[in-house]
């Protein structure tokens, strides 16, 4: 288990050698705007990324980083486990004057990120890549009844007093989806629709 993803980028800097980098993560801990913050991950996370130089101060990563993130199901909040599967590629560059390293927008439009310590820390990077590349909301199955929103008991588990009466097959499609959650039922997790999760 690596502890931060660090990529050594003094030889690159230097003599315009390629430079490699791999490991696996647990978590990532990182700081934005002064306050720290730690990502943890169901699994081991493994990363892979190799750095070209594009001449000058400038250079390019790409590579690649699966994490596993642990969500609740947006309608019975039971815990799904979320594989993520992320192609990285950004550019670099080196600004000796940076602190710690910054995503800053080229005027192309590109994402740059921009570092000072030629032994870069991708923590900060992998972490907002990886929020990015997550889903909204998901649910731990696509059929998932949520919970009563009387007694808030399961209704995966069978239907409670409240139910009763109803006839299962009847049940409204949208009952027990909390307020607000309403995008729950598009799109973003749709990869997610044929995986198989374990049943509790
Ligand atoms: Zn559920
Ligand atoms: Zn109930």
């Amino acid at each position: 288990m690596t502890d931060s993803p660090l990529i050594h980028l003094g030889s690159l800097l230097r003599a315009d050698e390629d430079a490699h980098a791999e490991g696996t993560l647990d978590h990532l801990q990182y700081e934005q705007g002064g306050v720290a913050h730690t990502l943890p991950f169901a699994e081991p996370a493994s990363f892979e990324v190799d750095v070209n130089s594009l001449g000058g101060s400038e250079m390019y990563l790409q590579g690649s980083f699966e994490p596993v993130l642990t969500m609740d199901c947006a309608r019975c909040l039971r815990e799904v486990l979320v594989p993520l599967e992320i192609t990285l590629g950004t550019l670099l560059r080196y600004d000796p004057s940076a602190d710690a390293p910054y995503l800053e927008e080229a005027e192309t439009g590109e994402e740059v990120l921009v570092f000072g310590d030629p032994n870069l820390d991708l923590s900060a990077y992998l972490a907002e890549t990886t929020l990015l590349a997550a889903p909204l909301s998901v649910l731990h199955d696509p059929e998932c009844r949520g919970l009563c929103q009387v007694c808030g008991h399961d209704l995966n588990l069978g239907p409670c007093e409240h139910m009763a009466q109803v006839p299962v097959e009847e049940i409204d499609d949208d009952l027990g989806i909390p307020e607000g959650s309403g995008h729950a039922k598009q799109n973003p997790f749709a990869a997610l629709r044929d995986l198989k999760l374990p049943d509790e």
